[in-house]
């Protein structure tokens, strides 16, 4: 069996473990005789599975009681509409941290429905960095605070939560969610596809405090309030059942590694390979500013464009793939979510080495 080194930003490698489970139950779950994918969502052992899913997941991330876990379609992208329709209810108005083209898009769509405050941007630098933002400017009475707490295209994280007092706020934890330690009553929403650090593309998790569920804009549709979905269980029609299944055992493998805690210790280990070497490296530069660099996705330039494309291309013929960076970027980028093993890194690490050797002058 051939497994390379995926380092693709989304959809993404999952744990061996994981498929080879998955690939054990695919013709037959349990004595059912049928595959989860033939299961009416109605069954009982289907009932089973979305259940054991969300235990999980709550047992891992420490969800409060007071919180709703939703298995919604759309991906993070219908997160953008979702979010005003539901949440500006109040002054119609939300502030929102620019640091990406997924917040431009959620700032896009937001305007549609409310006043939309953009308190500080990182677009002047591509979005290297994370802006400072000045609590004086925060709009005292805005419905919610919007932020992106990791930002996939250009590798930074925001480490520091804002005090937005009785604000709620709603992160976009799409590249995230997972792969550290989280205070989840801290904030009002937290939404991820799952396709980067979950698993499968096809279902969206939003966790969302109770109270925020109720009051959507008269002009929501049905499928887009999460009303909808929070009276039902996430069955008020046909839920994504087999990317949850996937979820579900990707819960249950973080829970086996010893929860987000050790695979939290697991990603600083691997993150450090790679910008540790950045900081000593002649010819491998990281395009981040250093206090703000992801622990998931970590771009990278050589001094050419040319040698660029040549690392790219010699790093595929070792099986090292997906590792072209974002256009917008240029260069390289690493994307090291929870399923990539250290091993995977420290390879990566030795050729860029072997790489840096060879070229240099
Ligand atoms: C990938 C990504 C999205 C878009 O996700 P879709 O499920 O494709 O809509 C949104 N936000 C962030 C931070 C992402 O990484």
């Amino acid at each position: 069996m051939k497994r390379v080194y995926n380092f693709s930003a989304g959809p993404s490698m999952l744990p061996l473990e994981v498929l080879e489970q998955a690939s054990k139950e695919m013709t037959s779950y349990g004595d059912t005789g049928m595959s989860v994918m033939e299961m009416s969502h109605r069954s009982k052992a289907y009932q089973e599975i979305i259940d054991t899913t969300e235990a999980t997941l709550r047992e891992i991330m420490a969800i409060p009681d007071n919180y709703k876990v939703l298995f919604l379609q759309g991906g993070a992208s219908t997160q953008f509409a979702m979010i005003p329709l539901n949440l500006m209810n109040g002054s119609n108005k939300a502030d929102f941290v620019n640091t990406g083209a997924w917040t431009k898009k959620a700032i896009a769509e937001a305007k549609k429905y409310g006043q939309v405050n953009v308190l500080a941007s990182s677009e002047d630098q591509t979005y290297n960095y994370i802006p400072k933002l000045d609590k004086s400017t925060f709009t005292p009475d805005a419905d919610y605070f919007y932020i992106a707490s990791n930002n996939t295209i250009y590798g930074t994280k925001m480490n520091a939560l804002p005090d937005t007092g009785d604000v709620p706020i709603v992160a976009d934890m799409s590249s995230n969610i997972l792969s550290e330690e989280m205070d989840v009553s801290k904030y009002g929403v937290i939404f991820a596809g799952a396709q980067k650090n979950m698993g499968p593309a096809g279902v969206t998790i939003v966790i969302i405090r109770e109270d925020l569920i109720g009051n959507a804009m008269d002009i929501t549709p049905t499928m887009l309030n999460y009303k909808t979905h929070a009276d039902k269980g996430s069955m008020f029609n046909t839920p994504p059942t087999y990317s949850i299944y996937i979820a579900g055992l990707v819960f249950k493998w973080i829970k086996d590694m010893g929860g987000v805690k050790a695979i939290q210790a697991r990603n600083e280990e691997k993150a450090s390979l790679l910008y540790d070497y950045f900081d000593s490296s002649k010819l491998f530069k990281g395009t981040v500013v250093k206090e703000d660099r992801s622990l998931m996705n970590i771009p990278f330039v050589l001094p050419t464009d040319e040698l660029n494309a040549k690392f790219i291309a010699e790093a595929a013929k070792r099986d090292f793939v997906n590792l072209k960076g974002h256009r917008s970027v240029g260069g390289m980028r690493a994307s090291i979510y929870n399923a990539m093993p250290v091993e995977g890194v420290k390879k990566l690490v030795e050729f860029m080495k072997e790489f840096e050797a060879e070229h240099a002058e």
